[in-house]
This record gives C-alpha cells, sequence and structure tokens, in this order.
C-alpha cells in the first residue's frame, strides 16, 4: 500500500514529505494508521546526527498512537479498530527483563534499535531504496507496520495527541519520580530542565507529595510553566549561584533528590553538589553519547550520594501507561496543556525549527 511520511536523507538536512510503499505485516506485526505523532527533542538528536540510530535513510519519530488496520499471523495481543499507543521500546512479556520486572529493558528492545524490523528486514520503501524507521515505530507517517510488541492497547476515548506523548515523554518523567527515585512524601526535589520531560518530572513530584519542588532552567518562560505544573520555587540557572540558593531553599542541607534532565557531565556535578547526605541524583536528560562523567569519588561514598540512571520511567510500561491514562482521565495529570502547538506532516519542519527556538512545551503531529 501507499503512505506518506516525513524521510531523514541526510543529518541536519530537512526532511522530505513525500509518497512511500509499505508493505503488509509479517509474523506477529501490525499495521497502524498513525493519527499523532510528538516532536521530541530524541528526534532532533537524530536529525542532527547526535544519535547514530537509525541509519539513514530513516522515518524519523518514535512517540505516536492511532488504530490497528490489519494485523498479521501470530497477533493476539490486538484487532483491527483498536487503539493503541506505540512504544519505542518493546515489551515481550518473555525474556530476562520481562520476567524480572525490568520490561523496560526488554532483550527485544534490541532487534528494534538498528531501524529495521525484528526479523532484520524492511517494510518501507521509496523507488529501490530500503527506508529505516526509528526505534521500530517510525512515527512521522501516515500508516506504519510495527511489531505487536511495540504497541500497547488503550481506551477509545483518549486522544490521540494524549497518548502519543504519554509513551515517551509523560512515562519517562513521572516514572523516573515514582519508579526510579521512589520519591517519598514531604521530600525536597530538584528539577534541572524544564523541557518537555522535565514538567512531567514535576507532575510526578507532585503526584508523590513532595513539598519542595525547585524547578531550574536558563529560560524564564520555561520557569513559568513549571509553576503552572506544581514547581513551588523556580531558579533561573544563568544568573549563577544555584547550588547556594538550593541548599537556602532546603534548610541549608541540600535537597532529598535532583533530576538532571539535560544529559551533561556539568549538570549531573552540580547535582551532586546540591543534594544533602544520603541524597540521590537521577540521570534522565540525554546528551551526546561522548561525553564522560569525572566525579570525585571519596565525598560520594563518604556522604553516601547516589547516582541512579533511568530509562523508559523504569517502567512497566503496561501497567504504568494505563495508569498515567487513568490519572489523566480524573484530572490528576495535566497531558492536555503539554501540547502548545499542532502542525501537518507537511509543516513538520517549521515543528523541529520551533522545538529548537524552544517555543513550544510540546508541539504534535496530526495525521
Ligand atoms: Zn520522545
Ligand atoms: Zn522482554
Amino acid at each position: 500500500m501507499k503512505t506518506s511520511g516525513a524521510v531523514l536523507y541526510e543529518h541536519n538536512t530537512p526532511l522530505v514529505v513525500e509518497e512511500l510503499e509499505l508493505a503488509p505485516p509479517r509474523q506477529g506485526e501490525v499495521l497502524v494508521e498513525i493519527k499523532a505523532a510528538g516532536i521530541c527533542h530524541s528526534d532532533l538528536s537524530v536529525l542532527s546526527g547526535v544519535f547514530a540510530m537509525p541509519p539513514l535513510p530513516a522515518v524519523p519519530g518514535h512517540e505516536g498512537a492511532g488504530i490497528v488496520r490489519e494485523v498479521g499471523p501470530g497477533v493476539d495481543k490486538v484487532k483491527p479498530g483498536d487503539h493503541v499507543m506505540l512504544l519505542w521500546a518493546p515489551t515481550c512479556g518473555g525474556c530476562f527483563y520481562c520476567q524480572h520486572e525490568q520490561p523496560y529493558l526488554c532483550d527485544f528492545r534490541d532487534l528494534t534499535r538498528g531501524g529495521l524490523m525484528p526479523d532484520g528486514t524492511y517494510r518501507l520503501r521509496k523507488g529501490d531504496i530500503d527506508i529505516h524507521i526509528m526505534l521500530g515505530v517510525g512515527t512521522f507517517n501516515h500508516f506504519n507496520v510495527v511489531s505487536q510488541n511495540s504497541v500497547l492497547p488503550i481506551d477509545k476515548d483518549v486522544p490521540f495527541d494524549v497518548a502519543a506523548l504519554t509513551g515517551c515523554g509523560v512515562i519517562t518523567g513521572v516514572g523516573a519520580v515514582l519508579n526510579t527515585a521512589k520519591v517519598k512524601p514531604g521530600s525536597s526535589v530538584v528539577v534541572i530542565g524544564c523541557g518537555g520531560v522535565g514538567i512531567n518530572v514535576i507532575q510526578g513530584a507532585v503526584l508523590a507529595g513532595a513539598t519542595r519542588i525547585i524547578a531550574v532552567d536558563l529560560l524564564d518562560s520555561k520557569l513559568e510553566q513549571a509553576r503552572e505544573f506544581g514547581a513551588t520555587h523556580t531558579i533561573n540557572s544563568g544568573a549563577g549561584g544555584l547550588v547556594e540558593r538550593v541548599i537556602e531553599l532546603t534548610k541549608g542541607r541540600g535537597a532529598d533528590y535532583a533530576f538532571d534532565m539535560v544529559g551533561s557531565p556539568q549538570v549531573v556535578a552540580t547535582a551532586v553538589e546540591l543534594i544533602r547526605r544520603g541524597g540521590k541524583v537521577i540521570l534522565v536528560g540525554m546528551g551526546p553519547a561522548d561525553q564522560k562523567l569525572d566525579l570525585p569519588l571519596a565525598p560520594l561514598r563518604a556522604m553516601e550520594k547516589s547516582l541512579l540512571s533511568c530509562y523508559y520511567g523504569s517502567s512497566d510500561l503496561c501497567t504504568d501507561l494505563t495508569m498515567l491514562l487513568d490519572l489523566y482521565k480524573i484530572g490528576r495529570l495535566n497531558l492536555d496543556g503539554l501540547i502548545t502547538q499542532r502542525y501537518s506532516l507537511e509543516q513538520i519542519n517549521q515543528g523541529f525549527d520551533d522545538l529548537k527556538a524552544g517555543k513550544n512545551l510540546r508541539g504534535v503531529v496530526e495525521l
């Protein structure tokens, strides 16, 4: 069948929106009509080549939701007509990690990271050129074929754009608080970097009952948004004195938890300084792959400060995503407010320009 998708042929060049040929689903695969796709900072890292994967040409996009239109043999998870969210880290249910409460580290992800289908073949083509897809989903595309391990059925009353965002930034941010850090009620939390995921760390901290939620960013506009989502204090780090300000706001001790949403060694080093003895730094942000951390070990150990890594919100995707959408339905999570701009697929390059300019909390492509 024909679809139209946004293809990246070379790093740092605009996406080309064009007609593509899509092969039907094979064993264990489903054809999804994608209705909404989030424009995320990780896509920007693919466009710029900061992330080496997927090989080019490729359809980027790793956040999406839509409707199942066809299923291949052996699919028992969904049927045509079901609404689904797309998962950029699939879960198989059967591997070591899936059976040991870490499905977000599922072995199956190794099969989709390289931009191919799990069986090592392609479904998308342009003429005689095979097209890769980002993380097994490639959501900047009207239709795509994906593994059934990369979809999660959702209720039909959940808007597609909300579902698309929940599958990445929302679960990563809220999961970092509830699952990775296990923030306790009454605690103090510092969030360094208040973009699309940082805002959801703030929402997660509110859900966890943190009483001091300190948002840190270089842009005052981001700090204003952070307050709307529950930050109790804001600090523009451009003014300097961040560590001193946080220590002052936490009774002279330092914060219980600090979330690095930037993914830079400097931010992690600062986060270690501004937590209290026994405090935790949670590494969530994703920077360039070649960065290295250089920290003095003795004070870390002597003060029992911990560094915790967070991948996909350390989440059980099935139960946690359903929980987040239930919290949204009863008004405990503000997901509509995350979306500040909508684009057509033809406007996708504008969407990335706006992301680079820091204009949007989250932009969404409507398909
Ligand atoms: Zn994302
Ligand atoms: Zn697995």
